[in-house]
């Protein structure tokens, strides 16, 4: 490929970005590739978020079964207070979730808590409240941890990223427009295993915080593997089904005592 001159000049600004962009994660103490700011990735999700649930609105596919709503809104919105426990920000996000018609086996949490499950997951792997919290739970964790910024961070530095830039970055709309791309095109790209196994660590004990059984994390996967395939979120650079359930296995009698203390006492909830 010829680099044209903008070109070249911004892969050498990337570079430059990337060697001085690299912050270390207070929750997960990983040094992470930053060169989108907590805000940006924020504010750019919740736009991305908004036209995505607006274009499936236009074809029907925003699914609107008030008890399967109920159901999931009932549990995220359990999972959220404890959020706040690892990072207080958290709690200023315009949390919201929604039940995508779809057969993928999915479900995501956006920069900001944008969160969606795909009506797949239900139909095909038939999960109990507790195994629906562990999904949710470990959704909202990349969230926390934020593997979304990293993700978008990762894109822009990327040659994708310098096709952006190089045709959106001179005007305000234009940025807008790049942002938006980028959030939309990291909900398509699969989180590293480091990020995986970070997300499984946290969401274990934030599940189990808000009262909901650690064993599910265990029983979701093998149902999981035995369904095979999946989304976006569960393709090859994720911890192989045996890797992850040994390490679930192992994890969830650590977080066995949270659980036990939380299910003695009432559950607080976040309103939607
Ligand atoms: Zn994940």
């Amino acid at each position: 490929m010829m680099w044209t001159g903008a070109k070249f000049l911004l892969s050498v600004v990337l570079m430059l970005a990337f060697l001085t962009a690299c912050a270390t994660n207070p929750i997960t103490g990983r040094s992470q590739l930053m060169l989108v700011s907590g805000q940006e990735a924020v504010t750019s999700s919740y736009q991305a978020y908004a036209a995505m649930t607006a274009s499936l609105q236009q074809q029907s596919k925003i699914n609107r079964d008030a008890a399967k709503l109920a159901r999931i809104r009932a549990i995220t919105g359990r999972l959220i207070p404890h959020a706040f426990v690892w990072r207080s920000d958290a709690a200023s996000w315009k949390w919201e979730v929604n039940i995508i018609d779809s057969p993928e086996v999915n479900a995501f949490c956006m920069a900001g808590g944008k969160m969606a499950i795909y009506t797949g997951f239900f139909d095909k792997l038939n999960p109990s409240d507790d195994e629906l919290a562990q999904v949710m739970a470990h959704e909202i964790a990349h969230a926390l941890s934020d593997h979304t910024r990293e993700k978008m961070s990762i894109a822009m530095a990327s040659d994708l990223g310098v096709q952006l830039l190089a045709t959106g970055a001179q005007t305000s709309a234009g940025q807008t427009q790049m942002a938006h791309a980028l959030a939309l095109y990291v909900i398509q790209m699969p989180n590293s295993r480091t990020a995986e196994s970070e997300a499984d660590r946290i969401g274990i004990e934030l599940a189990a915080r808000a009262g909901y059984n650690p064993e599910a994390a265990v029983s979701l996967w093998q149902k999981m593997a035995r369904q095979g395939g999946g989304g976006p979120e569960w393709l090859s650079t994720h911890p192989s089904h045996e890797t992850r359930i040994a390490e679930l296995s192992r994890m969830a009698p650590q977080v066995e005592p949270l659980y036990r203390e939380a299910k003695g006492r009432p559950q607080q909830s976040y309103h939607f």
